[in-house]
């Protein structure tokens, strides 16, 4: 499932493809079901001859602001599965591809999602599909005060909490472990027992740990353009029990936290 770096990593490939600028001539919805907001044929309507101004991106939302006045934004979620490409018309689509969006230049772009979790809206404002989201990890409203508050009283385990998108948005299962495993600090440790030094180095290690995945992205795109990586191991601690950890060399272990499954490594992490 796409995760922040996942998402931001869209985003990047698609500034890189030159997508502001570029008309949109069409569209081919291939499953309507994906199209929450307007209809299929009056999303396919809206878009046809606006042009693309930029991509931005906020949580897992992408946002794409068009020439000309109403609707106002197009805005597409990846869902489960869900991958955007712009590609040539002539280059053969995956069969996986949902949803094509010709462009005035021959390209087209291409959004391909295997399980159809995928969804699109053509709306005025974002305010009409975003839900209330708390601060992103980057964002100056995600400050050590603001964890530390989050876990205040809480005895829910340390996991359990960063997933609840209250407190960091779009943090998710994978990044979860690996702000844990670089903060080291034990997943199922309550959120009320978090010493005020340990949630200054989780938050830190938040930000390290998706930093850390972008820059991975952003290695990968420049080797591998134009067919950029969509999803990548970009985490340093082994979802593996039959690895060892990098730090100590204990095997690592797994359980489950709210039914996510959960590495950690039992000497580092307590
Ligand atoms: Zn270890």
């Amino acid at each position: 499932m796409p995760e922040l770096p996942e998402v931001e990593n869209t985003r990047r490939n698609l500034i890189r493809f030159g997508l502001p600028g570029c008309t949109i001539t069409g569209s081919n919805i291939t499953w309507a079901n994906t199209v929450k907001k307007p209809s299929a044929l009056e999303l396919a309507e809206g878009l046809k001859n606006r042009t693309i101004q930029d991509v931005q991106r906020k949580g897992k939302y992408l946002m794409f602001p068009l020439s000309g006045a109403s609707p106002a934004v197009f805005i597409i979620h990846l869902g489960m599965t869900g991958r955007l490409l712009v590609q040539h018309k002539c280059q053969e689509s995956d069969p996986l591809t949902r949803h094509f969006f010709p462009l005035d230049d021959g390209r087209e772009i291409r959004f391909q999602d295997g399980r159809k979790f995928g969804k699109l809206w053509l709306v005025d404002s974002p305010d009409e599909v975003l839900p209330e989201m708390s601060p992103e990890p980057f964002e100056d409203g995600f400050t050590v005060e603001t964890l530390a508050e989050s876990f205040s009283g809480k005895k829910a385990p340390v996991k359990a909490l960063l997933l609840e998108q209250s407190i960091a948005c779009g943090l998710g299962n994978l990044y979860a472990d690996e702000s844990l495993f670089l903060a080291g600090i034990h997943p199922e440790k309550p959120g009320s027992e978090l010493s005020i030094s340990e949630v200054a180095q989780l938050h830190l290690s938040i930000k390290d740990a998706l930093s850390a995945a972008y820059g991975v992205y952003d290695r990968a795109r420049e080797k591998d353009w134009p067919n950029p990586p969509t999803a990548m191991m970009t985490w340093s601690h082994p979802r593996d029990i039959k690895a060892s950890c990098p730090n100590c060399g204990t095997k690592m272990t797994t359980i489950r936290v709210r039914a996510r499954g959960t590495y950690f490594c039992s000497k580092c992490q307590v």
